[in-house]
């Protein structure tokens, strides 16, 4: 008995102490959030309004085929920021790549500083036609209706080429003049992969051996109860962007009448490995953004959520599991599979001999394009399959340190603008043109200071598309900010 009891006592002994240590560390866990003194709002003339408005007019669509490319727009659109930016024009130097896509350069007063690239994209993703009935306003109309302007390119990302336009021609009218020097990449087929633009523009950066201190380009927002149990607004700076890979899987078999079906199919050999890669996906992991993620956000959470991400390394399991049950989060903790092609067949009562799918994979950082392509043949281990790459291959990039002069920088100028936000660390999932720009910059950022929420998530890329005034306004306001904060030291 006395074995028993003693055996108890320590086994009780030893939960108190658990308990102490998680409590320890969670009362620990404190805020990272930095305060600074918010910046008076300065007022936005209703002209810069009203380019905001003109530059949505102008349809610079990159289109699915490269025949219904409409240069006219893309002239028109250069046209329009010559006239409408006098000074930029003037007093920045203009180099133009593959007719559309344009880097200014502001330089500096002392060239011992490295310096920065601001980045945004002046083409947009097409309007879908048979959806046109389905906007409410003209997505082409760049109509300003309850203080909200419409139209395809309000978020992404005319705000950031109008923002940062009228940022810099507003600081040459106060005759600033920047220590640093500042360089405005603008691509103009960001939506089709960035090869003529954001990728020109890297290479002829690379040539001048150009090295910045950082880049900021699009990717991450303000986000609005878009993390639960947070609810305050958050400011997500993508400090990293998911690779990409799509494999083409396809099988030759023999045919034949579907009275008499062989025992397998081209069908069954392919609809067989996509079950076999869906039930093995990759494995979760918490990637260096995802943990910054998580200790910026962590002590801001209640206790419950604090203690778990307090001690994230007895937790992980924990925590991916819980990032696993909505896609956006799953996209978040591992390399993702999603079949999104599948070719077989012509007719009824005809077994087909051909067989293909496409698997689109964003790869987490961590691994590489090789690494997946490979678990991809082990795991579906029939020489029947062929495996092809596709044409648009992106590996993931390098995480950007938050200990950087560039990310304390837009922490602070994040908050001097938005006063009650909090910042944190983020993956980018999508795309964006900065990827191209990995060899210039080891501090890559990817931030708009625009707000987004569940009732606008959804309609950058899809229907009715729009942005507040406010948002707009804000974003001159931050970009002049970050060349004020970033240019003057
Ligand atoms: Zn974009």
């Amino acid at each position: 008995m006395k074995i028993i009891k003693k055996i108890l006592l320590a086994g009780l002994v030893l939960i108190v102490i658990f308990i102490i240590y998680l409590l320890f560390n969670t009362l620990n866990f404190k805020s990272t959030q930095l305060k600074y003194e918010p910046v008076a709002a300065f007022k936005i003339k209703s002209t810069s309004v009203e380019n905001f408005s003109k530059a949505i007019k102008i349809k610079t669509v990159s289109p699915e085929n490269e025949i219904d490319f409409d240069s006219l727009q893309f002239q028109n659109f250069e046209k329009f920021l010559i006239e409408t930016y006098p000074l930029v024009d003037s007093i920045l130097e203009k180099k133009t790549f593959n007719s559309f896509s344009f880097l200014y350069k502001w330089t500096g007063s002392d060239l011992s500083l490295k310096p920065i690239i601001l980045m945004a994209h002046l083409d947009v993703v097409p309007v879908i036609e048979e959806n046109i009935s389905d906007w409410k306003h003209n997505p082409f109309g760049g109509e300003i209706i309850n203080d909200t302007i419409w139209g395809r390119g309000t978020i992404d990302d005319k705000v950031g080429v109008i923002g940062l336009m009228e940022s810099v021609e507003l600081l040459l009218k106060t005759d600033f003049k920047p220590a640093r020097t500042i360089y405005l990449s603008f691509g103009h087929d960001e939506e089709i992969g960035g090869v003529n633009g954001a990728k020109a523009i890297a290479q002829y950066l690379k040539n001048e051996k150009v090295e910045a201190e950082f880049v900021l380009d699009e990717g991450g927002s303000i986000v609005q109860h878009m993390i639960p149990d947070i609810e305050k607004d958050v400011a997500l700076i993508g400090v990293a962007e998911k690779g990409f890979i799509s494999l083409e899987l396809s099988v030759k078999m023999e045919g034949g009448h579907s009275s008499m079906p062989e025992k397998e199919t081209a069908i069954d050999v392919l609809s067989n490995a996509i079950v076999k890669l869906k039930q093995n996906p990759f494995p979760a992991i918490i990637s260096p953004p995802i943990d910054g993620f998580i200790e910026n956000l962590g002590p801001e959470m209640p206790f419950v959520n604090k203690l778990v991400f307090a001690n994230k390394s007895l937790f992980e399991s924990v925590i991916t599991g819980i990032y696993e049950k909505s896609g956006s989060g799953n996209a978040l903790v591992r390399t993702t599979t999603a079949p999104t092609i599948f070719n077989s067949g012509v007719k009824d009562n005809v077994i087909p001999q051909f067989a293909s799918t496409t698997i689109n994979f964003r790869i987490i950082p961590g691994e590489t394009i090789a690494s997946v392509t490979q678990r991809v043949k082990d795991l579906i281990h029939d020489d029947r399959i062929m495996i092809k790459k596709g044409d648009f291959i992106s590996e993931p990039s390098n995480v950007s340190s938050t200990s950087s002069f560039g990310y304390k920088t837009l922490q602070r100028t994040i908050s001097e603008i938005y006063p009650d936000v909090l910042v944190a660390p983020y993956l980018v999932v999508g795309g964006t043109d900065s990827r191209h720009l990995n060899e210039i910059s080891d501090n890559i950022y990817r931030f708009s200071a625009i707000k987004l929420n569940k009732g606008n998530i959804k309609s950058f890329h899809g229907l009715n598309e729009k942005l507040p005034v406010s948002d707009f306004e804000n974003s001159i306001r931050f970009y002049y900010q970050i060349i004020k904060n970033s240019a003057t030291n």
